[in-house]
Protein backbone atom coordinates (compact mmCIF):
# COMPACT_ATOMS: atom_id res chain seq x y z
CA UNK A 1 0.00 0.00 0.00
CA UNK A 2 1.41 3.04 -0.18
CA UNK A 3 2.16 5.15 2.78
CA UNK A 4 3.35 8.83 3.28
CA UNK A 5 6.67 8.93 0.84
CA UNK A 6 5.22 7.09 -1.95
CA UNK A 7 2.28 9.48 -2.32
CA UNK A 8 4.16 12.70 -1.62
CA UNK A 9 6.89 11.53 -4.31
CA UNK A 10 3.80 10.77 -6.62
CA UNK A 11 2.62 14.66 -5.33
CA UNK A 12 6.01 15.68 -6.77
CA UNK A 13 5.65 14.27 -9.84
CA UNK A 14 2.11 15.74 -10.81
CA UNK A 15 3.27 19.07 -9.77
CA UNK A 16 6.51 18.84 -12.15
CA UNK A 17 4.31 17.85 -14.92
CA UNK A 18 0.43 18.74 -14.36
CA UNK A 19 0.98 22.30 -12.68
CA UNK A 20 -1.08 24.84 -14.29
CA UNK A 21 -2.45 22.27 -16.77
CA UNK A 22 -6.22 22.72 -18.06
CA UNK A 23 -8.46 19.90 -17.64
CA UNK A 24 -10.72 18.93 -20.60
CA UNK A 25 -12.42 15.59 -19.50
CA UNK A 26 -12.19 13.21 -16.28
CA UNK A 27 -13.52 9.99 -16.69
CA UNK A 28 -14.33 7.43 -14.04
CA UNK A 29 -14.75 3.94 -15.67
CA UNK A 30 -14.93 2.59 -11.87
CA UNK A 31 -17.82 4.03 -10.49
CA UNK A 32 -16.80 2.22 -7.07
CA UNK A 33 -13.93 4.41 -6.84
CA UNK A 34 -16.24 7.33 -5.16
CA UNK A 35 -17.79 4.91 -2.75
CA UNK A 36 -21.43 6.43 -3.69
CA UNK A 37 -20.68 9.79 -1.88
CA UNK A 38 -20.69 11.87 -5.22
CA UNK A 39 -21.34 11.01 -8.92
CA UNK A 40 -19.30 10.87 -12.23
CA UNK A 41 -21.45 14.21 -13.45
CA UNK A 42 -20.84 16.01 -10.71
CA UNK A 43 -17.43 15.60 -10.65
CA UNK A 44 -17.17 16.56 -14.00
CA UNK A 45 -19.21 19.95 -13.17
CA UNK A 46 -16.73 20.87 -10.48
CA UNK A 47 -13.48 19.20 -12.43
CA UNK A 48 -13.87 19.94 -16.20
CA UNK A 49 -12.64 23.53 -17.77
CA UNK A 50 -10.55 24.34 -14.99
CA UNK A 51 -6.81 24.75 -14.14
CA UNK A 52 -4.68 22.69 -11.67
CA UNK A 53 -3.20 25.26 -9.81
CA UNK A 54 -1.79 23.16 -6.77
CA UNK A 55 -0.86 19.45 -5.16
CA UNK A 56 -1.01 19.07 -1.89
CA UNK A 57 -1.38 16.16 0.63
CA UNK A 58 -2.83 14.99 3.55
CA UNK A 59 -1.35 11.68 4.75
CA UNK A 60 -2.30 9.45 1.96
CA UNK A 61 -4.65 11.53 0.43
CA UNK A 62 -3.57 13.48 -2.65
CA UNK A 63 -5.36 16.60 -2.86
CA UNK A 64 -5.75 18.65 -6.37
CA UNK A 65 -6.56 22.25 -6.16
CA UNK A 66 -8.70 23.21 -8.80
CA UNK A 67 -9.15 26.78 -10.19
CA UNK A 68 -12.57 26.85 -9.16
CA UNK A 69 -12.01 26.65 -5.58
CA UNK A 70 -12.96 23.10 -5.03
CA UNK A 71 -10.30 20.51 -4.12
CA UNK A 72 -10.49 16.85 -5.74
CA UNK A 73 -8.82 14.11 -3.24
CA UNK A 74 -7.47 10.92 -4.89
CA UNK A 75 -6.85 8.24 -2.33
CA UNK A 76 -4.57 5.15 -3.78
CA UNK A 77 -5.75 2.61 -1.95
CA UNK A 78 -3.94 -0.64 -1.82
CA UNK A 79 -2.64 -0.91 -5.44
CA UNK A 80 -3.51 2.92 -6.90
CA UNK A 81 -1.23 3.78 -9.74
CA UNK A 82 -0.87 6.85 -11.64
CA UNK A 83 0.92 7.37 -15.10
CA UNK A 84 1.52 10.51 -16.71
CA UNK A 85 1.23 9.62 -21.08
CA UNK A 86 1.14 12.18 -23.80
CA UNK A 87 -1.29 10.47 -25.43
CA UNK A 88 -4.63 8.34 -24.10
CA UNK A 89 -3.50 4.42 -23.41
CA UNK A 90 -5.55 1.13 -22.35
CA UNK A 91 -2.66 0.51 -19.46
CA UNK A 92 -3.77 -2.65 -17.47
CA UNK A 93 -6.80 -2.26 -14.48
CA UNK A 94 -7.47 1.49 -16.09
CA UNK A 95 -10.25 2.91 -13.76
CA UNK A 96 -9.78 7.11 -14.71
CA UNK A 97 -8.17 8.98 -16.16
CA UNK A 98 -7.86 13.29 -16.94
CA UNK A 99 -7.28 14.65 -20.20
CA UNK A 100 -5.22 18.25 -20.05
CA UNK A 101 -3.75 20.50 -22.29
CA UNK A 102 -0.45 18.86 -20.88
CA UNK A 103 -1.26 15.36 -21.23
CA UNK A 104 -3.34 11.88 -19.75
CA UNK A 105 -3.15 11.58 -16.02
CA UNK A 106 -4.04 7.77 -15.90
CA UNK A 107 -4.96 5.85 -13.26
CA UNK A 108 -4.74 2.04 -12.96
CA UNK A 109 -6.14 0.40 -9.54
CA UNK A 110 -6.05 -3.34 -9.29
CA UNK A 111 -7.37 -4.23 -6.27
CA UNK A 112 -10.04 -1.31 -6.62
CA UNK A 113 -9.68 -0.13 -2.75
CA UNK A 114 -8.64 3.57 -4.33
CA UNK A 115 -11.07 6.56 -3.54
CA UNK A 116 -11.89 10.05 -5.18
CA UNK A 117 -14.23 12.63 -4.25
CA UNK A 118 -14.58 16.40 -4.23
CA UNK A 119 -14.13 18.29 -1.41
CA UNK A 120 -14.60 22.51 -0.05
CA UNK A 121 -11.43 22.38 1.93
CA UNK A 122 -9.36 20.26 3.55
CA UNK A 123 -10.26 19.79 6.99
CA UNK A 124 -13.25 17.30 6.09
CA UNK A 125 -10.89 14.44 5.49
CA UNK A 126 -10.98 12.90 8.27
CA UNK A 127 -7.48 12.36 9.51
CA UNK A 128 -4.97 13.05 11.62
CA UNK A 129 -1.98 15.12 12.11
CA UNK A 130 0.80 14.70 8.87
CA UNK A 131 4.36 14.15 10.40
CA UNK A 132 5.86 16.62 7.53
CA UNK A 133 2.71 19.28 7.93
CA UNK A 134 2.98 22.40 9.91
CA UNK A 135 0.89 21.28 12.35
CA UNK A 136 2.95 18.24 13.92
CA UNK A 137 4.25 19.82 16.84
CA UNK A 138 6.49 18.24 19.74
CA UNK A 139 2.97 19.91 22.20
CA UNK A 140 0.66 17.70 20.15
CA UNK A 141 1.88 14.55 19.24
CA UNK A 142 2.58 14.09 23.20
CA UNK A 143 -0.52 14.16 24.42
CA UNK A 144 -1.30 11.17 22.07
CA UNK A 145 0.97 9.14 24.17
CA UNK A 146 -1.94 8.01 26.74
CA UNK A 147 -3.27 4.88 26.40
CA UNK A 148 -1.60 0.93 26.78
CA UNK A 149 -2.25 0.18 23.03
CA UNK A 150 0.82 -1.14 21.19
CA UNK A 151 3.31 1.69 19.94
CA UNK A 152 2.94 0.20 16.50
CA UNK A 153 -0.93 0.05 16.57
CA UNK A 154 -0.78 3.80 17.04
CA UNK A 155 1.64 4.66 14.88
CA UNK A 156 -0.40 2.83 12.34
CA UNK A 157 -3.87 4.84 13.93
CA UNK A 158 -4.94 7.16 10.73
CA UNK A 159 -6.69 9.71 13.02
CA UNK A 160 -3.98 10.36 15.32
CA UNK A 161 -0.31 10.81 12.82
CA UNK A 162 -2.16 10.09 9.29
CA UNK A 163 0.51 8.66 6.60
CA UNK A 164 2.36 6.04 8.12
CA UNK A 165 1.62 2.65 7.54
CA UNK A 166 3.30 -1.42 8.22
CA UNK A 167 6.29 -0.49 5.97
CA UNK A 168 7.37 2.63 7.59
CA UNK A 169 5.97 1.56 11.04
CA UNK A 170 8.41 -1.10 11.60
CA UNK A 171 11.67 1.26 10.06
CA UNK A 172 10.59 4.10 12.56
CA UNK A 173 10.16 1.23 15.46
CA UNK A 174 13.39 -0.14 14.34
CA UNK A 175 15.43 3.51 14.19
CA UNK A 176 13.57 4.43 17.21
CA UNK A 177 14.84 1.16 19.41
CA UNK A 178 11.15 0.40 20.41
CA UNK A 179 9.69 -2.42 20.11
CA UNK A 180 6.54 -2.67 18.41
CA UNK A 181 4.22 -4.28 21.10
CA UNK A 182 5.73 -1.58 23.77
CA UNK A 183 2.30 0.06 25.34
CA UNK A 184 2.27 3.85 24.14
CA UNK A 185 1.95 4.89 27.90
CA UNK A 186 4.98 3.02 28.86
CA UNK A 187 7.24 4.96 26.44
CA UNK A 188 9.36 7.61 28.58
CA UNK A 189 9.71 11.22 28.18
CA UNK A 190 12.73 10.56 26.21
CA UNK A 191 11.50 7.56 24.06
CA UNK A 192 8.53 10.15 23.15
CA UNK A 193 10.91 12.81 22.06
CA UNK A 194 13.08 10.08 20.24
CA UNK A 195 10.29 8.48 18.10
CA UNK A 196 8.76 12.63 17.64
CA UNK A 197 12.08 12.81 16.18
CA UNK A 198 12.28 10.15 13.90
CA UNK A 199 8.93 9.70 12.65
CA UNK A 200 9.51 12.68 9.82
CA UNK A 201 13.65 12.04 9.56
CA UNK A 202 12.37 8.23 8.12
CA UNK A 203 9.66 9.53 5.94
CA UNK A 204 11.80 12.33 4.89
CA UNK A 205 14.99 9.90 3.84
CA UNK A 206 12.31 7.59 1.96
CA UNK A 207 11.02 10.30 0.14
CA UNK A 208 14.62 11.22 -0.98
CA UNK A 209 14.75 7.34 -2.53
CA UNK A 210 11.11 8.14 -4.15
CA UNK A 211 9.19 5.86 -1.66
CA UNK A 212 9.74 2.04 -1.59
CA UNK A 213 8.61 -0.72 -4.01
CA UNK A 214 7.67 -3.73 -2.28
CA UNK A 215 4.93 -5.24 -5.34
CA UNK A 216 2.71 -3.10 -6.74
CA UNK A 217 3.54 0.73 -6.03
CA UNK A 218 5.38 2.71 -8.76
CA UNK A 219 5.72 6.67 -9.25
CA UNK A 220 4.10 8.60 -12.25
CA UNK A 221 6.71 7.32 -14.66
CA UNK A 222 6.26 3.82 -13.81
CA UNK A 223 9.37 3.47 -11.94
CA UNK A 224 10.16 1.48 -8.83
CA UNK A 225 10.88 3.30 -5.25
CA UNK A 226 14.39 2.62 -4.53
CA UNK A 227 13.66 3.02 -0.40
CA UNK A 228 13.26 -0.96 -1.02
CA UNK A 229 16.83 -0.47 -0.44
CA UNK A 230 17.58 1.05 2.67
CA UNK A 231 15.04 -1.32 4.55
CA UNK A 232 16.42 -2.55 8.09
CA UNK A 233 13.75 -4.98 9.26
CA UNK A 234 10.54 -4.71 6.86
CA UNK A 235 9.80 -8.60 5.66
CA UNK A 236 13.97 -9.20 6.79
CA UNK A 237 12.51 -12.42 9.04
CA UNK A 238 15.45 -14.75 9.32
CA UNK A 239 18.03 -12.11 7.89
CA UNK A 240 20.97 -10.48 10.19
CA UNK A 241 20.29 -6.78 11.92
CA UNK A 242 21.78 -4.25 10.11
CA UNK A 243 23.02 -2.63 13.42
CA UNK A 244 24.32 -5.65 15.60
CA UNK A 245 23.69 -8.88 13.56
CA UNK A 246 21.39 -10.31 15.85
CA UNK A 247 18.14 -12.25 13.68
CA UNK A 248 15.35 -9.75 12.74
CA UNK A 249 12.08 -11.40 13.55
CA UNK A 250 8.67 -11.31 12.99
CA UNK A 251 5.35 -10.99 15.15
CA UNK A 252 1.68 -10.56 14.34
CA UNK A 253 0.10 -7.79 16.01
CA UNK A 254 -3.17 -6.23 15.39
CA UNK A 255 -3.56 -9.12 12.63
CA UNK A 256 -0.73 -7.65 11.07
CA UNK A 257 3.07 -8.88 11.02
CA UNK A 258 5.80 -6.60 12.41
CA UNK A 259 9.71 -6.90 11.63
CA UNK A 260 12.14 -6.03 14.77
CA UNK A 261 15.19 -6.55 15.57
CA UNK A 262 15.14 -8.10 19.53
CA UNK A 263 18.91 -7.26 20.25
CA UNK A 264 18.24 -3.21 19.51
CA UNK A 265 14.45 -2.63 19.96
CA UNK A 266 13.58 -3.22 23.63
ZN1 LIG B 1 19.82 -5.22 15.94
Amino acid sequence: MPELPEVETIRLGLEERLLGALIKTIDLRDQKLTRGQVDLLTIRKFVENNYLVKFGRCGKYLLLFLSNGKILFWHLGMTGKFKISEKYEEIPHLRAYMETDKGYLLYSDIRRFGKVGILDNTSELRKGIDPLGDDYLYERINKLFTSSKAVKIFLLDQEKISGIGNIYADEILWKARMLPNRPTNSLSPDEVKRLFDIVPEVLKEAVKYRGTTISDYRDINFNRGEYSEKLKVYKMEGKPCNECQGIIKKIKLGGRSSYYCPDCQK
